[in-house]
């Protein structure tokens, strides 16, 4: 399926209008067809897999900010550090652990988004309330991690054509972030990514600022 050009321009000027940040999620799709958005001048790409990511920044354009939105493994952050512009799915301690020491070694600070588990469903990853607060509490006690840099919350809700349930999970993971956003130890966070190809306007209603959009920019994935 060809790139859709015409629904990118639609949707990349409604997102500029609405000061909201696209990301266009490009996994399993060529390097060729991420060029064609990217002569558009779209610059902010999501990836799943490291492998499939770390090819593509080997071969593409290096002014890319590439965000990683997948199920991250603590032996495969080293992979990306050197380059990564964003990591949407840190969903343990552990993790934030890891990126803070490969980012270290590559002399960089790496943006992180805590990912906060809002769907109904069990196979989606992420933090509860309890452990987002737990995490943010221990960074800022210990003070440690000076290579990594929380800037907001991602979260996907359930996958179901029920609009009134993703309604909801949006606006529960809004309140969360105003919680923290507004406070004063945590004026870092202003990222708040959510919202898909089937659920993004709901998700700025709600009060995202950031969508990952794939599908309906790319066609579907096989
Ligand atoms: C694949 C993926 C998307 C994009 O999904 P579409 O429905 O194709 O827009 C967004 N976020 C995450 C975390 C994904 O894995």
């Amino acid at each position: 399926m060809p790139v859709n050009i015409d629904s990118y321009k639609k949707i990349s000027e409604e997102l500029a209008s609405n000061n909201v940040t696209l990301v266009a999620v490009s996994k399993t799709k060529s390097t060729e067809e991420i060029l064609e958005l990217y002569n558009l001048g779209q610059r902010d790409f999501g990836e799943n897999y490291v492998q499939e990511l770390v090819e593509k920044h080997e071969k593409l354009p290096k002014d890319i900010r590439w965000h990683f939105i997948g199920h991250l493994q603590s032996n495969k952050v080293k992979l990306i550090a050197p380059f990564i512009s964003m990591i949407h799915s840190v969903d343990s301690f552990k993790l934030l652990k890891e990126i803070n020491k490969q980012a270290l070694s590559n002399s960089r600070i790496i943006d992180c988004l805590l990912q906060v588990y809002i769907a109904k469903e069990e196979t989606k990853f992420g933090l509860s309330e309890d452990e987002v607060k737990k995490i943010l509490n221990e960074i800022d006690d210990t003070q440690i991690l000076r290579n990594i840099s929380i800037k907001g919350f991602m979260g996907m809700a359930s996958f179901t054509d029920n609009l009134q349930v993703v309604k909801q999970e949006f606006k529960f993971l809004k309140a969360l972030y105003d919680q923290y956003s507004q406070s004063s130890h945590h004026s870092s966070l202003t990222i708040l990514s959510m919202g898909m190809s089937a659920d993004y306007e709901l998700a700025i209603e709600e009060g995202s600022n950031m969508v990952r959009i794939g599908s309906l920019l790319f066609g579907k994935r096989n």
